[in-house]
């Protein structure tokens, strides 16, 4: 027997086919069970007649619980009122296994879908979720590829710190102590002297103490860093991936956001649309002027900040020159004016705010080293790292992509936990 996947099934329109999948929800009378089952491609309704069947097939109908894993044989037919508009005379069932009764049915607290994550995960808001990742983690792959970027792994066990010190998981090293990877910038800086440009997506662990619905603990970035760019190209080709990023997802996974009611429309407007790129001093000024907010030059923007922004302007918004002062060791201070460091942001609309961060990196030992001391590092760590300055040091910049956040944003899921097949945070580990 072949079978075919729901979504082929259909497409087949009429006669008879073979299909396997899950009960995903079932309604049964004296006569009828009206039985919905899933696969990864969708969903399809079987209507088991008593009349027609033999009676064990009825029978074992009738004892289908959500769940149950079958293999159904029958005629397919439109139907209009069938949830999926197809329909399956069932004329076969084997019941592979009977189901208990499953623990999640409808209106349970988030907390409760977190602990049965290992079910959840089969839910139909997860699974597009998770066909839509599999679509931004493509494209990013396919982005970076088609303009002569090389792929480049860095190490996860690192002895130093690169965003700062409070966030580092410490981890247990033989006899001695590393910590898990905060990014991969440092390495990235010492490859594109070999490579010239580079990316890679890998897992990137923050101890993130602030419980928003922007954070995890562990996620993945994906970076790119090139050697002799500076700050004007390399926010063109982060703004170029995230149009990208976005055609890719309306090229593939349409089925997916309608399943998630995700605005297209919005997200087209995104894959075509220009964004602007502003200094962090106009950003002050739109959001005291605009909004009438009052804050100073030197504060980094809070999320509420970062909405208003991108509330103003409607697309995703790079914003650049941040104050030198609360700015990673390695972000340049600008020539014109040292308090603004070459850095920049990406801020995304409806709320989602930093998607992107990223800078030119400094080629000055002496100013790291000092602003590496004023945070309680031993410079003496960062030895190799200065290294790269000695040898032929040319100008480069990067910048890392978070995955969860951009498919949060083009999901629109209120959680970036949703983002993640298995999350993890300061109050989540399990399953
Ligand atoms: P935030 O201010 O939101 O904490 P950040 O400035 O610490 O972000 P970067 O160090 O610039 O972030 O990291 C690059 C990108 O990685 C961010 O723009 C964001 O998309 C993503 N990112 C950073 N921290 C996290 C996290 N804890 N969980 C998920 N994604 C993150
Ligand atoms: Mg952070």
């Amino acid at each position: 027997m072949k079978f075919l996947t729901i979504q082929e099934a259909m497409d087949k329109e009429k006669g008879t086919v073979s299909v396997r999948g899950w009960v995903y929800r079932e309604r049964k009378s004296n006569k009828y069970a009206f039985i919905v089952i899933r696969d990864h491609s969708n969903i399809l309704q079987c209507v088991f007649t008593k009349e027609e069947l033999p009676e064990k097939t009825w029978e074992n109908a009738k004892r289908l619980l959500m769940e149950s894993s079958v293999k159904i044989t029958g005629d397919i037919k439109k139907d209009e009122r069938a949830p999926s508009g197809y329909e399956l005379q069932v004329k076969d069932l084997e019941v592979v296994q009977f189901a208990e009764p499953y623990p999640i049915t409808k209106d349970f607290s988030p907390e409760f879908l977190l602990d049965k994550r290992h079910l959840w995960i089969r839910s139909r808001k997860i699974t597009a979720v998770m066909k839509i990742r599999h679509t931004i983690v493509g494209a990013i792959h396919e982005f970076f590829r088609k303009r002569g970027y090389f792929e480049f792994d860095p190490p996860i066990f690192q002895p130093s710190q690169c965003e700062g010190g409070s966030t580092l998981f410490e981890v247990k090293y033989f006899n001695d102590k590393v910590y898990l990877s905060q990014s991969w910038q440092l390495y990235a800086e010492a490859a594109v002297f070999a490579l010239g440009k580079i990316y890679d997506m890998s897992p990137t662990f923050r101890a993130e103490k602030s419980k928003t619905s922007r954070h995890l603990a562990e996620f993945w970035m994906a970076e790119m860093e090139a050697a002799w760019m500076q700050l004007d190209e390399v926010t063109e080709v982060a703004k170029d991936e995230v149009r990208f990023i976005i055609k890719e997802v309306l090229k593939h996974n349409k089925k997916d956001l309608e399943v998630l009611k995700r605005d297209i429309k919005i997200l087209e407007h995104y894959a075509k649309e220009d964004y602007p790129t502003i200094k962090y001093a106009e950003a002050l000024k739109i959001i005291n002027e605009k909004y009438g907010m009052k804050v100073p030059f030197g504060k980094d923007l809070r999320t509420i900040e970062e909405a208003k922004i991108s509330e103003h302007f409607g697309v995703p918004v790079v914003v650049t020159h941040y104050p030198t002062e609360i700015m990673g060791f390695y972000k340049p201070p600008s020539k014109e004016n040292p308090e603004e460091a070459l850095c920049f942001d990406m801020i995304a609309p409806e709320g989602y705010c930093e998607i992107v961060g990223g800078s030119e990196r400094s080629l000055d030992v002496k100013n790291m080293g000092d602003r590496l001391k004023a945070q309680g590092e031993d410079p003496a760590a960062y030895e190799w790292y200065f290294d790269l300055r000695k040898f032929g040091s040319v100008p480069h910049s990067g910048y890392g992509l978070g995955v969860e956040r951009v498919v949060a944003f083009i999901c629109g899921l209120d959680n970036i936990k949703d983002a993640i097949p298995f999350p993890r945070t300061m109050l989540r580990k399990t399953p």
